[in-house]
């Protein structure tokens, strides 16, 4: 793996933080592109220690992975070694316009052939990881951790709680992920051990937010969720029902309630989804290149208005300060 010294990445400027590590959007001046750079820094103490043993191992399950199309690419380590302050990172590609839940936070409606063309990418991408041998779970299949890049092609990531199937570790533990993407099976054995069915309940989840554009169960408690999940309750199926009239909407329902069940072994594989959400997405073959370029379109105003609010924020700032600097000036000359 390639690594990258001190000093090669300029222009570092935060656009997110996760569970262990902030993100950050910079230059390399080796690669000679932009990148996205995921780091952990601190001294040397033993949960500095622990951060790094949790980076090197997604570092590791990322470079097993990342040979697909719809799987983020690492393309460098970055290292800072020396001094009382460690610094270690990911290095890869950087994707313009953030996550799926990003794109459904900024546009209201989403185009069909869009929503159906990224339901097929993440479905091929986690078929890819679940036929590697030995395959790779994900454990933390969301909205935010499906990118999208510059052709709005999806770029599975976040691979921190992911298990190599058959490695022994241990840094992850059993019971990880996010609650409401979480199969009941991880909710309520104490014994359980993640499964590749685990990643398909997340898939039937991340299915129905595609029909919503919401998270699932706003202002549940934890608690709520977890026991109203093993007792078989799902998320509102009114949300995907409003749409029945839509092209390929029942068909994605019934993949849905299929990934969602709640017997692991009554689930599909995502070989088998991705042979459905093929046949769903060729649907809308015809419709894909203006619906990607629409929404490209609708995504750069958002993000020019973004940029003109905020400088005009720190203009209305900066003549805020002025104003009260001349009336302080006014004040003193007149108590000369
Ligand atoms: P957690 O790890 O706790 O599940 P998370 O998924 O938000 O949280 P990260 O994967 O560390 O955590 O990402 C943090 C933020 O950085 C997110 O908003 C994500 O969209 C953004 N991000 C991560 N990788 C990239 C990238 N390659 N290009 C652009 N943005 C990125």
């Amino acid at each position: 793996m390639q690594r990258l010294p001190a000093g090669d990445l300029e222009r570092l400027e935060l656009v997110g933080s996760g569970g262990f590590g902030l993100v950050y959007r910079g230059w390399s001046k080796k690669l000679n592109r932009e990148i996205a750079l995921k780091m952990i820094q601190g001294s040397r103490s033993s949960n500095m220690k622990k951060l790094m043993k949790d980076l090197m191992k997604e570092r590791d399950v990322m470079q097993k992975a990342c040979s697909d199309t719809y799987v983020l690419r690492l393309l460098a380590v970055y290292e800072k070694p020396e001094g009382s302050l460690i610094e270690y990172g990911l290095v890869m590609e950087y994707m313009p316009y953030g996550s799926l839940r990003t794109l459904f936070d900024k546009i209201l409606n989403v185009p069909w052939a869009l929503r159906f063309q990224i339901l097929h990418q993440v479905a091929l991408g986690m078929n890819y990881l679940h036929s590697l041998d030995p395959p790779i779970i994900h454990r933390d299949l969301k909205p935010c951790n499906v990118l999208l890049n510059k052709h709005l092609d999806v770029q599975i990531t976040d691979f921190g709680l992911s298990r190599i199937v058959g490695a022994t570790s241990s840094v992850t533990p059993s019971f990880a992920g996010t609650l409401s993407y979480m199969a009941p099976e991880a909710l309520n054995d104490i014994n359980y051990h993640p499964t590749m069915s685990c990643d398909v309940y997340s898939y039937g989840i991340l299915l129905w937010t595609m029909f919503s554009g919401e998270e699932p169960y706003p202002g549940v408690h934890d608690m709520v969720i977890q026991r109203g999940v093993c007792e078989g309750q799902r998320p509102r199926l009114s949300h995907v029902d409003q749409y029945s009239d839509v092209r390929m909407v029942p068909e994605a329902k019934e993949l849905m309630i299929n990934c969602w069940k709640h017997k692991a072994e009554d689930r599909p594989s995502f070989h088998d989804c991705s042979k459905s959400t093929a046949v769903m997405f060729e649907a809308y073959t015809d419709e894909i290149v203006n619906a990607v370029r629409n929404v490209q379109d609708l995504l750069r105003q958002i993000s020019l208005q973004d940029q003109y609010s905020e400088a005009l924020g720190t203009c209305e700032d900066s003549s805020m300060r002025m104003e009260s600097f001349i009336k302080g000036l006014g004040n003193a000359l007149q108590s000369d």
